[in-house]
Protein backbone atom coordinates (compact mmCIF):
# COMPACT_ATOMS: atom_id res chain seq x y z
CA UNK A 1 0.00 0.00 0.00
CA UNK A 2 1.11 3.76 -1.17
CA UNK A 3 -0.03 6.99 0.31
CA UNK A 4 1.07 10.00 -1.50
CA UNK A 5 1.52 12.84 1.11
CA UNK A 6 1.82 16.51 0.55
CA UNK A 7 3.64 18.22 3.14
CA UNK A 8 2.98 22.33 3.40
CA UNK A 9 4.86 23.08 6.76
CA UNK A 10 3.38 27.07 6.36
CA UNK A 11 4.79 29.77 8.63
CA UNK A 12 5.73 29.92 11.73
CA UNK A 13 6.27 27.19 14.04
CA UNK A 14 5.29 25.34 11.19
CA UNK A 15 8.49 24.55 9.98
CA UNK A 16 9.36 23.54 13.17
CA UNK A 17 6.95 20.73 13.79
CA UNK A 18 6.65 19.40 10.53
CA UNK A 19 10.02 17.44 10.72
CA UNK A 20 8.83 15.75 13.86
CA UNK A 21 5.25 14.54 12.20
CA UNK A 22 7.76 13.74 9.19
CA UNK A 23 9.85 11.31 11.62
CA UNK A 24 6.98 9.52 13.13
CA UNK A 25 5.30 8.81 10.00
CA UNK A 26 9.19 7.67 9.13
CA UNK A 27 8.79 5.38 11.89
CA UNK A 28 5.63 4.00 10.69
CA UNK A 29 6.26 3.11 7.49
CA UNK A 30 9.20 0.83 8.79
CA UNK A 31 7.07 -0.99 10.98
CA UNK A 32 3.96 -1.15 8.30
CA UNK A 33 5.43 -1.90 5.10
CA UNK A 34 3.43 0.77 4.33
CA UNK A 35 4.84 3.35 1.69
CA UNK A 36 4.61 7.09 2.17
CA UNK A 37 5.43 9.02 -0.61
CA UNK A 38 5.89 12.81 0.83
CA UNK A 39 6.17 15.97 -1.45
CA UNK A 40 6.46 19.49 0.16
CA UNK A 41 5.51 22.63 -1.14
CA UNK A 42 5.22 26.12 0.39
CA UNK A 43 1.79 27.31 1.66
CA UNK A 44 1.01 30.85 3.30
CA UNK A 45 3.14 33.45 3.72
CA UNK A 46 6.16 31.48 2.86
CA UNK A 47 4.02 31.09 -0.41
CA UNK A 48 3.75 35.03 -0.86
CA UNK A 49 7.14 35.64 -0.26
CA UNK A 50 8.10 33.11 -2.74
CA UNK A 51 5.65 33.24 -5.19
CA UNK A 52 3.07 36.33 -4.37
CA UNK A 53 0.36 33.97 -3.47
CA UNK A 54 -0.67 32.06 -0.71
CA UNK A 55 -2.05 29.16 -2.11
CA UNK A 56 0.14 28.40 -5.63
CA UNK A 57 -1.08 26.75 -8.23
CA UNK A 58 1.69 24.30 -7.63
CA UNK A 59 0.74 23.47 -4.25
CA UNK A 60 -2.81 23.47 -5.19
CA UNK A 61 -1.98 20.92 -8.40
CA UNK A 62 0.06 18.84 -5.84
CA UNK A 63 -2.70 18.57 -2.76
CA UNK A 64 -5.27 17.43 -5.43
CA UNK A 65 -2.86 14.61 -6.49
CA UNK A 66 -2.05 13.52 -3.46
CA UNK A 67 -4.30 10.95 -1.14
CA UNK A 68 -3.59 13.40 2.35
CA UNK A 69 -2.63 16.83 2.79
CA UNK A 70 -0.34 16.91 6.18
CA UNK A 71 -0.37 21.14 6.93
CA UNK A 72 1.31 23.05 10.05
CA UNK A 73 -0.03 26.76 10.01
CA UNK A 74 -0.09 29.67 8.07
CA UNK A 75 -0.10 33.44 9.07
CA UNK A 76 2.01 36.12 10.84
CA UNK A 77 2.67 39.36 11.82
CA UNK A 78 4.51 39.64 8.41
CA UNK A 79 1.48 39.28 6.08
CA UNK A 80 -1.23 41.11 8.47
CA UNK A 81 -1.09 44.28 6.41
CA UNK A 82 -2.13 42.20 3.02
CA UNK A 83 -5.83 42.41 1.30
CA UNK A 84 -7.82 39.63 2.75
CA UNK A 85 -7.66 37.99 -0.74
CA UNK A 86 -4.11 38.02 -0.55
CA UNK A 87 -3.59 36.77 3.25
CA UNK A 88 -2.07 33.26 4.18
CA UNK A 89 -5.18 32.20 5.70
CA UNK A 90 -7.12 32.10 2.44
CA UNK A 91 -4.73 29.49 1.19
CA UNK A 92 -6.71 26.80 4.21
CA UNK A 93 -10.20 28.21 2.79
CA UNK A 94 -8.95 27.23 -0.83
CA UNK A 95 -7.25 24.54 -0.09
CA UNK A 96 -11.18 23.45 1.35
CA UNK A 97 -13.36 24.85 -1.52
CA UNK A 98 -11.26 22.91 -4.12
CA UNK A 99 -10.42 19.71 -2.21
CA UNK A 100 -14.39 19.58 -1.06
CA UNK A 101 -13.63 19.27 2.13
CA UNK A 102 -17.14 19.48 3.87
CA UNK A 103 -16.61 17.91 7.36
CA UNK A 104 -14.25 18.88 10.02
CA UNK A 105 -13.09 16.69 12.59
CA UNK A 106 -11.39 17.68 16.09
CA UNK A 107 -11.12 15.20 18.62
CA UNK A 108 -10.25 16.37 22.27
CA UNK A 109 -8.75 13.86 24.45
CA UNK A 110 -7.62 13.79 27.77
CA UNK A 111 -3.81 12.65 27.80
CA UNK A 112 -3.90 11.57 31.80
CA UNK A 113 -0.50 13.07 32.68
CA UNK A 114 -2.19 16.62 31.99
CA UNK A 115 -4.92 16.21 34.29
CA UNK A 116 -3.80 19.08 36.14
CA UNK A 117 -3.84 21.77 32.78
CA UNK A 118 -7.40 21.71 32.24
CA UNK A 119 -9.58 24.43 34.12
CA UNK A 120 -12.10 21.40 35.07
CA UNK A 121 -11.98 18.83 37.82
CA UNK A 122 -9.87 16.61 37.84
CA UNK A 123 -13.02 13.60 37.97
CA UNK A 124 -14.59 16.03 35.73
CA UNK A 125 -12.36 15.63 32.96
CA UNK A 126 -10.77 12.54 33.64
CA UNK A 127 -10.65 9.89 30.32
CA UNK A 128 -12.95 12.47 28.05
CA UNK A 129 -12.58 11.46 24.60
CA UNK A 130 -14.82 13.70 22.28
CA UNK A 131 -15.23 13.93 18.85
CA UNK A 132 -16.75 17.28 16.80
CA UNK A 133 -17.39 16.57 13.74
CA UNK A 134 -17.93 20.04 12.50
CA UNK A 135 -19.91 20.80 8.71
CA UNK A 136 -17.39 23.15 6.92
CA UNK A 137 -18.48 24.91 3.78
CA UNK A 138 -22.12 25.27 4.25
CA UNK A 139 -24.68 27.14 6.93
CA UNK A 140 -24.63 30.61 8.07
CA UNK A 141 -21.17 31.34 6.88
CA UNK A 142 -22.27 30.90 3.24
CA UNK A 143 -25.75 30.94 3.18
CA UNK A 144 -27.24 33.86 0.74
CA UNK A 145 -28.98 36.55 1.11
CA UNK A 146 -25.86 38.29 3.39
CA UNK A 147 -24.74 41.49 4.06
CA UNK A 148 -25.36 45.18 5.86
CA UNK A 149 -27.95 47.65 3.71
CA UNK A 150 -28.95 50.96 4.82
CA UNK A 151 -32.54 51.76 6.55
CA UNK A 152 -34.67 54.58 7.22
CA UNK A 153 -32.96 54.66 10.89
CA UNK A 154 -29.57 53.21 10.57
CA UNK A 155 -28.38 50.03 9.18
CA UNK A 156 -29.44 46.53 8.74
CA UNK A 157 -26.69 43.76 9.10
CA UNK A 158 -28.27 39.88 7.91
CA UNK A 159 -27.01 36.66 7.33
CA UNK A 160 -28.83 33.33 6.24
CA UNK A 161 -28.52 29.79 7.88
CA UNK A 162 -29.31 27.11 5.30
CA UNK A 163 -28.93 23.75 4.91
CA UNK A 164 -29.88 21.16 1.96
CA UNK A 165 -30.71 17.61 2.40
CA UNK A 166 -27.84 16.73 0.60
CA UNK A 167 -25.53 18.63 2.46
CA UNK A 168 -26.43 16.94 6.10
CA UNK A 169 -26.74 13.88 4.84
CA UNK A 170 -23.12 13.76 3.74
CA UNK A 171 -22.30 15.04 7.29
CA UNK A 172 -24.52 12.83 9.20
CA UNK A 173 -22.84 10.11 7.46
CA UNK A 174 -18.97 10.82 8.39
CA UNK A 175 -20.25 11.29 11.54
CA UNK A 176 -21.86 7.94 11.89
CA UNK A 177 -19.02 6.40 10.19
CA UNK A 178 -16.97 8.14 12.69
CA UNK A 179 -18.83 6.60 15.79
CA UNK A 180 -18.16 2.94 14.31
CA UNK A 181 -14.72 3.25 14.67
CA UNK A 182 -15.09 4.74 18.27
CA UNK A 183 -17.96 3.90 20.56
CA UNK A 184 -20.63 4.08 18.85
CA UNK A 185 -22.69 7.16 20.41
CA UNK A 186 -23.33 10.07 18.30
CA UNK A 187 -25.05 13.45 19.52
CA UNK A 188 -26.36 15.24 16.97
CA UNK A 189 -26.76 19.21 18.04
CA UNK A 190 -29.22 21.87 16.65
CA UNK A 191 -31.72 24.63 17.33
CA UNK A 192 -34.72 22.84 16.09
CA UNK A 193 -37.19 24.29 18.69
CA UNK A 194 -36.11 27.62 17.30
CA UNK A 195 -34.54 27.27 13.81
CA UNK A 196 -36.22 25.89 10.56
CA UNK A 197 -33.04 24.92 9.34
CA UNK A 198 -32.65 22.65 12.66
CA UNK A 199 -35.68 21.05 11.82
CA UNK A 200 -34.25 20.01 8.81
CA UNK A 201 -31.06 19.12 10.08
CA UNK A 202 -32.45 16.66 12.84
CA UNK A 203 -35.19 15.17 10.47
CA UNK A 204 -32.67 14.64 7.79
CA UNK A 205 -30.14 12.85 10.62
CA UNK A 206 -32.67 10.38 11.66
CA UNK A 207 -32.62 9.31 8.32
CA UNK A 208 -29.34 8.88 7.65
CA UNK A 209 -29.37 6.57 10.82
CA UNK A 210 -31.72 4.43 9.60
CA UNK A 211 -28.40 2.82 7.96
CA UNK A 212 -26.39 2.63 10.80
CA UNK A 213 -28.12 0.47 13.51
CA UNK A 214 -24.84 -0.45 15.44
CA UNK A 215 -24.84 3.12 16.30
CA UNK A 216 -26.99 5.29 18.71
CA UNK A 217 -28.56 8.47 18.30
CA UNK A 218 -29.12 11.18 20.35
CA UNK A 219 -30.25 14.79 19.35
CA UNK A 220 -29.22 17.96 22.01
CA UNK A 221 -30.20 21.58 21.56
CA UNK A 222 -27.10 23.47 21.28
CA UNK A 223 -27.56 25.45 24.54
CA UNK A 224 -27.85 22.32 26.91
CA UNK A 225 -24.93 20.93 24.84
CA UNK A 226 -22.50 24.21 25.48
CA UNK A 227 -23.41 23.52 29.24
CA UNK A 228 -23.23 19.69 28.96
CA UNK A 229 -19.79 19.75 27.76
CA UNK A 230 -18.36 21.81 30.99
CA UNK A 231 -21.14 19.42 33.45
CA UNK A 232 -19.91 16.23 32.41
CA UNK A 233 -18.36 15.33 29.09
CA UNK A 234 -17.54 12.09 29.60
CA UNK A 235 -21.55 11.56 27.71
CA UNK A 236 -20.30 12.46 24.38
CA UNK A 237 -18.64 10.56 21.80
CA UNK A 238 -19.17 11.90 18.60
CA UNK A 239 -20.89 15.19 18.39
CA UNK A 240 -22.13 16.50 14.93
CA UNK A 241 -23.41 20.06 14.07
CA UNK A 242 -23.39 22.85 11.91
CA UNK A 243 -20.75 25.19 10.91
CA UNK A 244 -21.46 27.66 13.41
CA UNK A 245 -22.23 25.37 16.27
CA UNK A 246 -19.49 23.31 15.35
CA UNK A 247 -17.51 26.25 15.08
CA UNK A 248 -18.15 27.34 19.04
CA UNK A 249 -18.90 23.60 20.35
CA UNK A 250 -15.18 22.30 18.55
CA UNK A 251 -13.59 25.42 20.48
CA UNK A 252 -15.12 24.45 23.84
CA UNK A 253 -14.63 20.72 23.58
CA UNK A 254 -10.63 21.55 22.81
CA UNK A 255 -10.27 23.68 25.57
CA UNK A 256 -11.68 20.61 28.32
CA UNK A 257 -7.99 19.09 27.77
CA UNK A 258 -6.04 22.09 29.05
CA UNK A 259 -3.70 23.11 25.95
CA UNK A 260 -3.98 24.40 22.28
CA UNK A 261 -1.05 22.69 21.09
CA UNK A 262 -1.63 19.62 21.74
CA UNK A 263 -4.85 18.80 19.89
CA UNK A 264 -5.12 17.68 16.03
CA UNK A 265 -7.80 18.16 13.58
CA UNK A 266 -8.95 16.48 10.02
CA UNK A 267 -10.81 18.13 7.68
CA UNK A 268 -12.26 15.08 4.99
CA UNK A 269 -15.01 14.86 2.29
CA UNK A 270 -13.86 14.22 -1.06
CA UNK A 271 -10.97 11.97 -2.11
CA UNK A 272 -8.32 13.83 -0.40
CA UNK A 273 -8.13 14.45 3.62
CA UNK A 274 -6.16 17.75 5.07
CA UNK A 275 -4.45 17.05 8.52
CA UNK A 276 -3.22 19.87 10.74
CA UNK A 277 -3.14 21.09 14.68
CA UNK A 278 -5.88 22.86 15.67
CA UNK A 279 -3.38 26.01 16.76
CA UNK A 280 -2.13 28.71 14.31
CA UNK A 281 1.54 29.52 13.66
CA UNK A 282 2.20 30.69 17.00
CA UNK A 283 4.97 34.02 16.10
CA UNK A 284 5.38 34.58 19.65
CA UNK A 285 7.47 31.58 20.08
CA UNK A 286 8.64 30.83 16.54
CA UNK A 287 12.27 29.94 15.49
CA UNK A 288 12.92 29.18 19.32
CA UNK A 289 12.58 25.80 19.22
CA UNK A 290 9.61 26.22 21.91
CA UNK A 291 6.59 24.82 20.02
CA UNK A 292 4.80 21.94 21.21
CA UNK A 293 4.65 18.96 18.24
CA UNK A 294 2.31 17.07 19.91
CA UNK A 295 -0.70 18.25 17.48
CA UNK A 296 1.21 17.46 14.68
CA UNK A 297 1.99 14.65 15.54
CA UNK A 298 -1.48 13.50 16.23
CA UNK A 299 -2.70 14.56 13.49
CA UNK A 300 -0.64 12.07 11.80
CA UNK A 301 -2.05 9.36 13.83
CA UNK A 302 -5.64 11.38 12.32
CA UNK A 303 -4.58 11.09 8.63
CA UNK A 304 -3.54 6.90 9.50
CA UNK A 305 -6.85 6.69 10.59
CA UNK A 306 -9.20 8.11 8.21
CA UNK A 307 -6.88 8.40 5.19
CA UNK A 308 -4.82 5.26 5.37
CA UNK A 309 -7.24 3.04 7.09
CA UNK A 310 -4.06 2.09 9.68
CA UNK A 311 -5.85 2.25 12.94
CA UNK A 312 -3.30 0.41 14.95
CA UNK A 313 -0.50 1.78 13.66
CA UNK A 314 -2.56 5.39 14.59
CA UNK A 315 -2.86 4.22 18.29
CA UNK A 316 0.70 3.55 18.32
CA UNK A 317 1.26 7.28 17.88
CA UNK A 318 -1.22 8.16 20.22
CA UNK A 319 0.57 5.66 22.98
CA UNK A 320 3.95 6.50 22.37
CA UNK A 321 2.64 10.36 22.96
CA UNK A 322 0.96 9.21 26.31
CA UNK A 323 4.01 7.54 27.59
CA UNK A 324 6.34 10.19 26.73
CA UNK A 325 4.21 12.34 29.18
CA UNK A 326 3.22 9.83 31.67
CA UNK A 327 7.52 10.10 31.72
CA UNK A 328 7.07 14.15 32.85
CA UNK A 329 8.53 15.14 29.40
CA UNK A 330 6.97 18.62 28.76
CA UNK A 331 7.27 21.62 26.71
CA UNK A 332 6.99 25.08 28.07
CA UNK A 333 3.33 25.30 27.07
CA UNK A 334 2.49 22.27 29.51
CA UNK A 335 5.31 21.92 31.92
CA UNK A 336 4.47 21.98 35.94
CA UNK A 337 6.43 21.10 38.72
CA UNK A 338 8.00 17.91 38.42
CA UNK A 339 8.69 17.70 34.90
CA UNK A 340 11.65 17.62 32.51
CA UNK A 341 10.98 20.77 30.37
CA UNK A 342 12.04 19.77 26.12
CA UNK A 343 12.36 21.85 23.26
CA UNK A 344 9.95 21.30 19.93
CA UNK A 345 13.21 18.46 18.62
CA UNK A 346 13.85 16.61 21.92
CA UNK A 347 10.44 16.09 22.53
CA UNK A 348 9.91 14.96 19.03
CA UNK A 349 12.76 12.84 19.53
CA UNK A 350 10.94 11.28 22.77
CA UNK A 351 8.20 10.45 21.30
CA UNK A 352 10.02 8.69 18.30
CA UNK A 353 11.86 6.36 20.50
CA UNK A 354 8.56 5.34 22.50
CA UNK A 355 7.46 4.31 19.27
CA UNK A 356 10.17 2.54 17.86
CA UNK A 357 10.41 1.18 21.20
CA UNK A 358 6.37 -0.05 21.13
CA UNK A 359 7.24 -1.99 17.99
CA UNK A 360 10.08 -3.08 18.49
P1 LIG B 1 -2.04 30.62 17.69
O1 LIG B 1 -2.76 29.32 17.81
O2 LIG B 1 -0.97 30.70 16.67
O3 LIG B 1 -1.40 31.01 19.12
C1 LIG B 1 -2.18 31.22 20.29
C2 LIG B 1 -1.30 31.00 21.53
O4 LIG B 1 -1.03 29.62 21.68
C3 LIG B 1 0.07 31.67 21.42
O5 LIG B 1 0.47 32.14 22.68
C4 LIG B 1 0.99 30.56 20.97
O6 LIG B 1 2.34 30.72 21.38
C5 LIG B 1 0.35 29.34 21.64
N1 LIG B 1 0.57 28.13 20.84
C6 LIG B 1 -0.04 27.81 19.68
N2 LIG B 1 0.42 26.64 19.22
C7 LIG B 1 1.33 26.22 20.09
C8 LIG B 1 2.17 25.07 20.16
N3 LIG B 1 2.16 24.11 19.22
N4 LIG B 1 3.02 24.96 21.21
C9 LIG B 1 3.03 25.89 22.18
N5 LIG B 1 2.27 27.00 22.18
C10 LIG B 1 1.43 27.15 21.14
O7 LIG B 1 -3.17 31.74 17.43
P2 LIG B 1 -3.01 33.29 17.11
O8 LIG B 1 -1.87 33.87 17.91
O9 LIG B 1 -4.36 33.84 17.26
O10 LIG B 1 -2.64 33.36 15.56
C11 LIG B 1 -1.31 33.48 15.05
C12 LIG B 1 -1.35 33.38 13.53
O11 LIG B 1 -1.81 32.07 13.16
C13 LIG B 1 -2.33 34.37 12.88
O12 LIG B 1 -1.74 34.84 11.71
C14 LIG B 1 -3.56 33.52 12.57
O13 LIG B 1 -4.30 34.01 11.50
C15 LIG B 1 -2.91 32.20 12.24
N6 LIG B 1 -3.79 31.03 12.43
C16 LIG B 1 -3.60 30.01 11.56
C17 LIG B 1 -4.33 28.84 11.70
C18 LIG B 1 -4.05 27.71 10.76
O14 LIG B 1 -3.06 27.71 10.07
N7 LIG B 1 -4.88 26.68 10.73
C19 LIG B 1 -5.24 28.70 12.77
C20 LIG B 1 -5.38 29.76 13.68
C21 LIG B 1 -4.63 30.92 13.51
Amino acid sequence: MKTRIAILPGDGIGPEIMPQAVRVLEAIGQVSGHTFELTSAQVGGAAIDATGFPLPQETLELAKASDAVLLGAVGGPKWEGLDYERRPERALLGLREQLGLFANLRPAKMYAPLIEASSLKPDIIDGIDVLVVRELTGGIYFGKPKGIEEIANGHRGFNTEVYTTEEIHRIAKVAFQAAQKRRGLVHSIDKANVLESSELWRREVIKVHQNFSDVELRHMYVDNCAMQLVRYPKQFDVIVTTNLFGDILSDEAAMLTGSIGMLPSASVGATVGMFEPIHGSAPDIAGKNLANPIGMMASVAMMLTYACDLPKEAQLIETAIQKTLEQSYRTKDIEGPGTTLLGTREMGDQIVKQLKELVA
